[in-house]
């Protein structure tokens, strides 16, 4: 196929300062929680970009010495001459595809715990670390400090050249490093020549940047990431010291790589929808003649256009949607666009930074797969045989199982009870805020239509006899799971006392249209987005809605996906009543009784219905009635039968995903079980010995 003309501006090349992009797809820097710990993860990932037509591919924020150090999160590094070796590996995995690398040079300032290293956090002035969950302070940096933070970062440009770099940034984004703390005045207090007036604020930038240049000296280019607005209130950088700021380094940089909302900047799609920094951003080009580089979950090539067209950007920058799909520019230029895997907006991969582990993606469950366990995102080995295989549930996990079995060439038949395709997701998509998670749907099941060897059969609710009379050799069982509706879950180990009435419901029932009473009391043992989502749905229908949860927060975990705050917002602005730290005791015919966890009295709490938020049990009973039969399967043909996704293990709908896609590749793959992937190991060393050692 070729391209559709109208999107032939996206691959116009685009000079920035010595080199030039080979076409308007920028993957700007992205944590990706491998960093320095798994160089080689980190590596395969971004060569895959490169290879997926990706113009430009950025590292992480990568610090410059130990005195911006990010542990736990295993960000890129180069404190050391031996960090340029690691980092080399991104650098030819990149260029091996002709694409240029970028690195996100960056000091922490009073965002690094310097957990690891225990030297004291330094910032503009004396204050408390800005994760306020490491209870220690930052020191002021006196002239000397600055002056230091000044050569480190000069040595960290040349290093990033050694290692290959084409583009080095100074890194003044998301409020996290120390050029944001000199430049927001409610971090910088300071009465010297650094501090005050915006012109002061920025002398610090303005310095590291023109020796950015002048190491540099034309041998790569070199970009400036800017947050014009922290959108953080009236005592943070606001968009007035932002605009001053480009106007006064208008043209030092060789690009301007731009964004808004400190670290709102990520928050996920029940926030934020595509394009959505536009209004903050869009004044940078008229300021400089340098090329701009902006994000906002960019997935449709018509916006994409549409913004080089109205002057708002010159490269389309992408974090989230080039991890759910790393051959995104490719698929535009081979005329494919409806192939694009587009991000859903979970923050599944946010969340394992946050958790230090390699980024997992909903969308893409080869994500940080590509070493480790030698998965790529576009092919997959051919089928081993010619065995068939069975599908049974249509949900996101037998989606992709039957998806990735046909695309290796295997007959598939995939059978759905249900009349529509999606599984559990269908009703989760249609709470507020969730729309674009139907994409995982959506995708698969354009997928499926492609592939002539992929049958689908709906309203075909099968049975252990059912699945043999069909003799298929390879059998997935993919049937999902259900909330249970006896209150048992993290925090109850046995059923709530009067969970068997009318008016107790679960997630399932209310989302299939159960009906909901006034007052309503939710019990949110979860943890995850769906007692918040019902809660905002029934408020927003005019309900009168309390949600009790044993933990200090609604939704807690979502912490990690960055949506947390903007949750407990949105609660209170729909008149959510909350009530924290407190267990469901028991339950009446118009009441709950509610204990505290840290031992406050019982309270009575009026419930016309309760909802159940507490945990899924996985509908099993297809997969038991197969695995407790072996000599009736053997008899019927059946060489294998695996449960995967919520019908295994409930989880995030991104394990689903992966399990489906897993059960695939192991059709006839080697038995993993001992060494299931490769593991990156620190070599060994003793040397220099230690001091106390025998000479
Ligand atoms: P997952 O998240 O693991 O993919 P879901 O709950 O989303 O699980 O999807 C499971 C799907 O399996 C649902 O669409 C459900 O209708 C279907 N299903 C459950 N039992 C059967 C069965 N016995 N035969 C066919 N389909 C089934
Ligand atoms: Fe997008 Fe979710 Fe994948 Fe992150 S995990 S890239 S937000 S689909």
């Amino acid at each position: 196929m070729t391209r559709d003309p109208r999107f032939d501006i996206l691959f116009e090349p685009v000079k920035i300062g010595p080199v030039t992009a080979k076409n308007r797809f920028y993957q700007v820097p992205h944590c990706n929680g491998s960093g320095y710990r798994y160089p080689h993860t980190q590596a395969a990932m971004r060569g895959i970009k490169a290879e997926g037509g990706w113009a430009v591919v950025c590292t992480e924020w990568c610090t410059v010495h130990p005195s911006a150090d990010t542990t736990p999160t295993a960000s890129a590094r180069l404190w050391t001459d031996e960090d340029v070796r690691t980092n080399a590996l991104m650098t030819e995995a990149v260029h091996r595809h002709g694409a240029l690398a970028g690195c996100e040079l960056a000091h922490a300032g009073l965002y690094g715990h310097n957990s690891y290293t225990r030297i004291p956090t330094m910032g503009p002035s004396p204050r408390p670390m800005q994760p306020r969950d490491f209870p220690a302070q930052g020191r002021a940096m006196d002239k000397s400090d600055i002056r230091d933070l000044r050569r480190w970062h000069r040595r960290g440009v040349r290093r990033a050249i050694e290692a290959g770099f084409d583009i080095v940034y100074v890194y003044v984004g998301h409020s996290l490093t120390v050029f944001t703390d000199f430049l927001s005045p409610r971090i910088n207090q300071r009465s010297d020549e650094y501090g005050g007036g915006i012109e002061n604020r920025v002398r610090l930038l303005r310095e590291v940047l023109e020796e950015t240049r002048e190491e540099a000296d034309g041998s790569c280019a070199v970009a400036i990431r800017f947050c014009v607005d922290e959108q953080y209130g009236p005592d943070a950088m606001t968009a007035e010291d932002g605009r001053a700021v480009v106007e006064m380094l208008a043209e030092i940089p060789d690009l301007w790589d731009v964004n808004v909302g400190g670290f709102d900047d990520m928050l996920g799609s029940r926030f934020r929808k595509e394009g959505w920094e536009e209004p903050g951003i869009a004044f940078v080009k008229s300021l400089t003649t340098k090329p701009v580089v902006g994000v906002g979950r960019f997935t449709s090539p018509d916006t994409m256009v549409s913004m080089i067209k109205r002057g708002v950007l010159d490269l389309i920058g992408a974090a989230r949607p080039s991890i759910a799909d790393p051959f995104l520019p490719r698929k535009i230029e081979e005329g494919r666009a409806e192939d694009i895997r587009e991000c859903i907006g979970c923050n599944i991969c946010l969340a394992s930074n946050s958790l230090t582990v390699p980024i997992r993606c909903t969308q893409n469950p080869t994500m940080s797969e590509e070493w480790r366990r030698g998965w790529h995102p576009e092919t997959m080995p051919e089928k081993g045989s010619d065995a068939r295989v069975l599908v049974v549930g249509a949900g996101p996990a037998g989606l992709e199982a039957a998806r990735a079995a046909g695309q290796r060439g295997y007959q598939v038949a995939l059978a759905e009870a249900g009349r529509e395709l999606g599984g559990h997701l269908n009703a989760v998509c249609r709470l507020p805020g969730l729309a674009e998670w139907i994409r995982v749907r959506d995708w698969r099941v354009g997928q499926i239509a492609k592939l002539p060897n992929v049958t689908v059969y709906r309203e075909s609710a099968l049975t252990a006899e059912h699945v043999r009379e069909f003799g298929f050799e390879h059998v997935i069982v993919a049937t999902g799971a259900s909330w249970r509706r006896d209150g048992v879950g993290a925090r109850n180990f046995r059923p709530v006392q009067g969970h068997a009435q009318d008016h107790v419901l679960t997630p399932d029932d209310v989302l299939a249209g159960a009906e909901v009473r006034s007052p309503v009391v939710i019990f949110d043992d979860d943890t995850y987005v769906m007692g918040g989502c019902l809660a905002e749905k029934l408020a927003g229908e005019g309900h009168d809605v309390t949600i009790v949860t044993p933990f200090p927060q609604v939704s807690s975990w979502t912490l990690y996906t960055l949506d947390l705050a903007e949750i407990q917002r949105r609660l209170v602005a729909s008149g959510v009543a909350v009530l924290a730290n407190h267990n469901l005791a028991a339950i009446s015919e118009n009441a709950v009784e509610v204990t505290g966890v840290w031992g406050e009295p019982a309270r009575r709490l009026k419930a016309s219905s309760v909802i159940l938020v507490t945990m899924r049990s996985p509908n099993e009973t297809l997969y038991r009635d197969l695995v407790g039969d072996a000599g009736a399967n053997a008899a019927a043909g059946i060489e294998s039968v695996r449960a995967v996704g919520d019908c295994l293990a409930p989880a995030l709908l991104s394990e689903a995903v992966f399990g489906g896609h897993e059960a695939a590749r192991a059709l006839d793959g080697p038995d993993v079980a001992d060494q299931p992937f490769r593991i990156e190991q620190v070599p060994a060393s003793f040397e220099p010995p230690l001091p106390w050692a025998d000479s």
